[in-house]
């Protein structure tokens, strides 16, 4: 900033106080009092920044008095003080003009302002020559003479205050009060302005700066982008979205819309694409839909798996969709992966089921024939003195039966294995035959119970007839499993029932035990794939969490439902129902 300041209108003090006072024409006071106001006023309005305000208010407080400096102190956090000196002041000066505004400022809107952190925020705006005198140079002298003290304004808001200070004393005449009040309006103004331009302009940098790094992380994503607008028109794709597109061989570009893509390419995977966004278009939110892209000769060909949302504009009253960003993730590999496990599952499977059958086979025999022989015993000496289940036949025929029950245990669990990729891929074979549901119950019960020493299992059937066509094996399994579980998880022992009833066409089964039962949370979750409660008490329990998942795909796919009750008491029960006739839920077609 300069030193000194020249008058653009040519206004020296003299003249104002002449034409303003003593015996000037009225007229030709008033005409320059506007000429200085308009002068002043357009340096104002011309100020760009802080400094050129202060410069500006500088050469207009000069134009009335001559002074040894001037104070603006504005509010924030932390507020500031600028120091324009019209001379090089002293130390001592300035430490007083500093408690001076201090205490002036606590009186007129500042209550907790303190001179030494206000010294720490002060800051001198003037040219080195006079913020740094050279030794011998003079400077003020120490005395405050006189000190003038206004607030600065903008719609009756005090945003600081303006303070003027001389050596000498009487400088600062009671009749300039108001034009001075006037000049620290402007500059009041022109403060609050740089404040504001300032204020959006670093909005505008953070606002840059955001949109340069959403722009590099996009381009290095390793997922592909693409954002369409209100008519699904693709509008920009990042890199991956491209490389991701070209392996499927299509010519994505921006500017093309999808729905025209389809008509013009023969890619078959297009409409489903087109109808994920127009999804999202709608307002609904699309997740991790996967769709085959390559080509159907390939083992596992490209897969991609994409979410959709529609990107919002909250201007209006309810939101409306202005396009589309939807995410593209190559999930190829992992499909592998899942395929690769799929594979062995099976094979591992099949594998195991080949001996089992035999183990089972033979067992069997083994159970029929100690039968027959403690049958022939029992009929030979029916008073013998060693009672029959007390024999060593005996004996071999509980261990064969738990052999029995364990290798029906391993089959449940080897059939829920290869169940698996059946009831994932959505279809479950089932093969219907009529049979009796209480003499599949009742061989369910006889099985699991020769393991279960510690426990009484309960067969309570409370319909008189149980004839039902379904598939029997899959049904053991959906018993076995949850038969199963009802001691796997009653660690304790105890008794656990198995109820069947009827109503409406359908047979329900509720197995109901007295073990550890099922915490809230867990609710949704247990039928769900590998879904296993781990807590400390869990772990003791054995198991990969597919029971339930396979038992109610079973039942579902028999058209009945399976759900779970924690008990009143103590323990849950599971309950599933089942058709007594298969429904059909394909439309008929006359
Ligand atoms: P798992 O092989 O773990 O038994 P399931 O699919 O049969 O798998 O069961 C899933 C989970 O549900 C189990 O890990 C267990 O935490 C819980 N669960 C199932 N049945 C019962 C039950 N009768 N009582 C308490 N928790 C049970």
């Amino acid at each position: 900033m300069e030193g000194s300041v020249q008058s653009e209108s040519q206004l020296t003090e003299s003249a104002y106080r002449t034409s303003n006072g003593q015996n000037g024409d009225r007229l030709a006071a008033i005409h320059h009092e506007i000429e200085y106001l308009n002068t002043i006023g357009k340096r104002f309005v011309a100020a760009f920044d802080r400094f050129q305000v202060h410069h500006a208010l500088l050469a207009a407080l000069q134009e009335l008095y001559s002074f040894s400096a001037c104070c603006i102190l504005l509010k924030g956090d932390p507020f500031e003080l600028s120091i324009i000196p019209s001379y090089p002041l002293s130390p001592s000066f300035l430490e007083a003009m500093i408690q001076r505004i201090a205490s002036a400022a606590s009186v007129i809107d500042f209550p907790h302002i303190d001179a030494e952190q206000l010294a720490k925020t002060a800051y001198l705006d003037a040219p080195d020559e006079l913020a740094f005198p050279r030794p011998g140079h003079a400077t003020s002298g120490p005395e405050i003479g006189s000190c003038l003290n206004i607030p600065l304004t903008v719609e009756n808001r005090i945003i600081g205050m303006l303070s003027l200070f001389d050596e000498k004393q009487g400088t600062f005449d009671t009749h300039l009060l108001q034009m001075t009040t006037m000049i620290a309006d402007y500059a009041a103004v022109a403060l609050e302005n740089v404040r504001l331009r300032e204020r959006e302009n670093a909005l505008w940098r953070q606002a840059e700066l955001e949109r340069q790094r959403l722009k590099l992380i996009i381009r290095s994503m390793a997922e592909g982008l693409l954002i369409t607008d209100a008519k699904g028109t693709i509008v920009s794709l990042n890199q991956s979205a491209q490389q991701l597109l070209a392996q499927a061989q299509t010519d994505f570009s921006a500017g093309i819309p999808l729905y025209q893509l389809m008509e013009t390419s023969s890619v078959p995977w297009l409409p489903r694409l087109t109808e994920i966004v127009n999804q999202a278009l709608a307002g609904k939110t699309v997740t991790n839909q996967e769709i085959v892209v390559g080509f159907s000769g390939e083992t596992v060909p490209l897969t991609l798996s994409i979410s959709a949302a529609p990107l919002l504009d909250s201007s209006g009253v309810r939101p409306k969709p202005i396009g589309v960003v939807a995410v593209l993730n190559d999930v190829t590999s992992v499909k592998q992966v899942e395929r690769l496990k799929d594979e062995f599952v099976s094979v591992v499977s099949h594998e195991l089921r080949t001996p089992l059958t035999a183990i089972k086979g033979y067992t069997q025999h083994l159970v029929r024939r100690i039968e027959r022989r403690l049958r022939k015993i029992r009929n030979a000496q029916p008073e013998a003195e060693v009672p029959v289940a007390e024999l060593p036949e005996s004996y071999d025929l509980r261990s064969l039966n738990i052999i029995q029950s364990q290798t029906e245990h391993l089959e449940r669990l080897v059939s829920d294995l290869l169940d698996l990729s059946q009831v994932q891929a959505g279809h479950l074979d089932l093969s219907y035959e009529d049979f009796y549901l209480a003499d599949l119950l009742a061989e369910s019960v006889r099985s699991v119970q020769a393991s279960a020493e510690q426990h009484t299992i309960e067969l309570d059937l409370q319909v008189p007839d149980t004839k039902i066509r379904a598939d029997r094996v899959r049904l053991g399994q959906v018993i076995g499993n949850i038969l199963d579980n009802a001691i796997k998880y009653s660690p304790q022992g105890g008794q656990v029932i198995v109820r069947l009833q009827e109503q409406k066409g359908y047979y329900t089964v509720s197995v109901i035990d007295q073990g550890i039962g099922v915490s809230p949370e867990h609710f949704d979750h247990i039928f769900e794939r590998f879904y296993r409660i781990h807590n400390t008490a869990s772990h003791q329990y054995a198991g990969i969490g597919l029971g339930l998942f396979v038992a109610k795909a079973i039942v579902d796919g028999h058209g009945g439902h399976i759900w779970f009750t924690n008990n009143q008491g103590v323990g849950s029960t599971f309950h599933f129902t089942i058709p007594i006739r298969p429904r059909t839920t394909r439309p008929l077609s006359l």
